[in-house]
């Protein structure tokens, strides 16, 4: 495990570690072709496994009937190791909100959240185990980073969210991932070539990926000024989401540390550089800290800065997070933060935060042995 960071340290490059053992999710179609015919079978056997796998999700030779018996086994070791293993579920919301605690090859642990809705289910993932990121209101951050996770790791979550779909394990009857938010443990944009490869595998289609429309794939991240503007270039159209928290850098330096890196003005002009390149509404997360950063003022800064952009502001009463001394705004001043925002002609709601009493809502995946 990781040490716990110093206040405001930040941690970009992941320690060194094993890497867990490829798996097809890691690969194109073409290279699933090609590390089939490297074991010397005939090419089309990756597209059957990329089947079973991304349609049917089945990692278990024994469904495989359209392989022979012997090459199932050993298609199944090759290519499709067992990369996450359940420790924990716990449930809420009548079993429609669920935190899984995934332990990887290496030990290192994991969460990720399923959130069914009426009309949507929602996948929350990380992309790292623990974060580099030291935001000080954060349950990851203040653990640390242990590692990056790979794409195969990060494909997995969601396979398994829509496995249990299918299966009917989840109330409401069989169903289907149909979002997925790269918005549990880790800053996806410090993990960036998984994260890309994972939501790749996500928006592809049926057999190479999962089939999930892009305009339900959010990406959040703290402002990793560079890569947003990377991302903006892959032609992928996914949701972005930055992390702001604070409309000034005075305070953002402290709530959220890259911002010593890459200051309010920076982050700002990489998302609308975003939002003009992808015509995707960018999305500005908040959480309401009381008597921090939920001042009429500070609305009013925040209404000034976002005014007139492709933009919609995400406000998160704080969750309370083991050890922090802070907690969400009064009523009161919440209303009175959205009134003003709404007063610039901002779009702004109110996020209705699910898994709270799990430690599954925003901020408070641990991953912690015992909870
Ligand atoms: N590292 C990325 C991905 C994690 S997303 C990022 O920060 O964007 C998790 C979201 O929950 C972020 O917007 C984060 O700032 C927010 N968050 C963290 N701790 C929280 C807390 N205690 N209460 C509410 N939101 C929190």
């Amino acid at each position: 495990m990781s040490e716990q960071p110093k206040t405001g340290q930040l941690t970009f490059v992941a320690p060194r570690r094993a890497k867990p053992q490829r798996h097809l999710a890691d690969l194109t179609m073409a290279e699933r072709r090609d590390a089939v015919a490297e074991l010397g079978e005939k090419p089309f056997r990756a597209d059957q496994l990329s089947r079973h796998y991304f349609t049917r999700l089945t990692g278990s030779p024994e469904q495989m009937t359209d392989l022979p018996g012997a090459l199932r086994e050993r298609l199944v070791e090759q290519l499709m190791p067992p990369l996450l293993t359940s420790v924990r579920e716990i449930t809420c919301d009548g079993g429609m909100t669920r935190k899984t605690l995934w332990k990887l090859f290496d030990g290192s642990l994991v969460e990720s959240v399923l959130m069914r809705y009426p009309d949507r289910v929602t996948m929350c993932v990380s992309s790292q185990a623990g974060c580099g990121m030291n935001c000080p209101f954060c349950a990851t951050g203040q653990a640390g980073l242990t590692r990056n996770m790979s794409t195969a790791e990060i494909v997995e979550q969601v396979v398994a969210g829509a496995r249990a779909l299918a299966r009917g394990e989840v109330p409401g009857g069989p169903g289907r991932v149909t979002n997925v938010v790269f918005m549990g443990m880790g800053e996806p944009m410090a993990n960036y070539k998984a994260v890309i490869g994972a939501v790749r595998r996500l928006v592809d289609p049926a057999p190479e990926g999962l089939g999930i429309s892009a305009r339900g794939v959010t990406v959040s991240t703290v402002g990793l000024v560079p890569a947003i503007g990377k991302l903006a270039d892959e032609g992928l159209p996914v949701t972005l989401a930055v992390s702001l928290h604070a409309p000034d850098d005075e305070l953002r330096d402290t709530l959220v540390p890259i911002n010593t890196r890459w200051k309010v003005a920076e982050v700002l002009d990489a998302a609308w550089n975003y939002a003009a390149k992808t015509k995707r509404r960018v999305s500005i997360e908040y959480a309401l800290i009381k008597d921090i950063n939920d001042q009429e003022w500070r609305a009013d800064l925040l209404g000034r800065l976002l005014k007139g952009k492709l933009v919609h502001v995400n406000l998160i009463p704080l969750n309370p997070t083991p050890g922090s001394k802070w907690t969400a705004s009064r009523p009161e001043d919440e209303r009175a933060f959205v009134r003003r925002l709404e007063s610039h002609g901002v779009a702004v709601t109110v996020r209705d935060t699910r898994g709270r009493e799990i430690d599954g809502a925003c901020g408070q995946l641990a991953a912690a042995p015992q909870q």
